[in-house]
């Protein structure tokens, strides 16, 4: 059997970018790898200006949940005190004597590679793959590099792709100067900004337990789905001049029962009579609207009923719709890390020009759907989408 290849990318990812992302998903391309493990830093001595190392673990998780291949790795933030790659890379043959490892870095840590602790050990236990990066290193001096420490016995490749001219530390000088940041994933870029890293602001109060809650109760792939519609609502809110607060706030909030088992979501929701809907209890899709708004109260202790109603109604909809709710049950379906929805282009550019509009081709997007798989839409639903023609029709 051929041995399983391992892909290792280390770094202190404060925080993560689409640098790195591209970096691994090339690695994997080229040299063939079965998976890539990301492995964030605990406390490195030498860096200042970090970010707390579960935040940036947080950030790690949200920024791969879109990609298989790519699986975050805790084995530097559960070690204490200081690690170096050489301890990390000893670990990883003990868990995987039979693979072969495969390390990925950029260009300019290629350049400081001898500054590694037992870098001469290092270079043994794994071949190198090396990024190109916008730098002012020059390909002499990385030429040369790579040549004395081949005579050491260091195995290299460098990979062929287009250098990404993104850095952590333009991130954060981005994100304290409130700039735009194209090369930071979505759900990063909102965490940041929901927790109030690298100099912004939290813009919500609670936000420190929110987000350890929510990263506890969801999975990984929800959590960063969570923060890509809080940033969607926001985004959506302040283009409808509705209230981006409350539309940022519910948006976290609205999957926040959903990973819960079902019996859980039923019990929850008859011990506090929150439905006597049948077709709502039976199914954890339609019910963890419910449950999740009764948690955003007693849990989360989100007061404003605006907020909780937008929560109650991202799922079925209602007639009577606002402006807010339509905005929560918009970015759920649109939010950019989403690749498969009805209809989903033709919502998300509607999204940008009628909330109504859009709503129709959203409902009737999934209407169309749910009968394809032969199962019957809520009734709620129905009356929704009655209810929208009417309004779209007086507008
Ligand atoms: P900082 O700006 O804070 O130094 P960074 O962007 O270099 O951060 P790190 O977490 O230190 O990010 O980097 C982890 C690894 O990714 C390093 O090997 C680094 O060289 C590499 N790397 C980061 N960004 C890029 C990029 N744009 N192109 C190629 N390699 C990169």
């Amino acid at each position: 059997m051929a041995k399983e290849r391992i892909g290792i990318m280390g770094g202190t990812f404060n925080p993560i970018h689409c640098g790195h992302i591209r970096m691994a998903l090339t690695a994997r391309e080229k040299a063939g790898l079965d998976r890539v493990l990301v492995v964030p830093t605990g406390n490195p001595p030498h860096k200042k200006h970090i970010a707390p190392a579960e935040d940036r673990w947080r950030m790690v998780c949200a920024a791969c949940a879109q990609e298989e291949c790519l699986t975050p790795s805790r084995i530097e933030l559960d070690r204490q005190g200081v690690i170096y790659t050489v301890d990390t890379l000893t670990l990883l043959h003990q868990e995987h004597p039979k693979a072969e490892l495969f390390y990925i870095i950029g260009a300019d840590t290629l350049m400081e590679l001898h500054n590694w602790r037992r870098y001469e050990e290092v270079l043994h236990m794994c071949t190198f793959l090396v990024c190109p990066r916008p730098w002012d290193v020059t390909p002499a001096a990385l030429v040369e590099q790579r040549r004395t420490l081949e005579a050491l016995g260091g195995r290299f490749i460098t990979l062929e792709m287009e250098p990404m001219d993104v850095s952590s530390t333009d991130i954060r000088q981005a994100l304290d100067n409130d700039q735009p940041t194209a090369l930071l994933p979505v759900p990063v870029r909102e965490y940041c900004a929901v927790r109030g890293l690298y100099g912004m602001d939290s813009r919500i109060p609670h936000a420190e337990g929110w987000l350890d809650r929510l990263f506890a109760d969801l999975s990984v792939k929800r959590f960063a789905h969570t923060l890509a519609v809080a940033h969607t609502a926001r985004h959506l809110a302040v283009l409808h001049h509705a209230d981006a607060y409350r539309a940022e706030v519910a948006a976290l909030l609205h999957d926040c029962a959903k990973c819960l088992p079902l019996k859980e979501m039923q019990r929850i929701a008859r011990d506090n009579a929150l439905t006597g809907d049948e077709d709502i209890l039976a199914s954890g899709a339609l019910l963890h609207s419910v449950t999740g708004a009764h948690l955003a109260s007693s849990v989360y202790g989100v007061e404003d009923p605006s907020v909780l109603q937008a929560i109650l109604r991202h799922t079925t909809g209602s007639p009577g719709m606002t402006a807010l709710d339509m905005i929560v049950y918009l970015a759920d379906k649109i939010e950019p890390t989403r690749d498969s929805y009805p209809l989903l282009e033709k919502v998300r550019m509607l999204a940008q020009l009628s909330l109504t509009r859009a709503m129709i081709a959203s409902m009737e997007g999934t209407a169309g759907h749910v009968k394809k798989g032969g199962k019957a839409l809520h009734p709620q639903t129905l009356q929704t989408l009655e209810w929208l023609h009417t309004l779209d029709a007086n507008s």
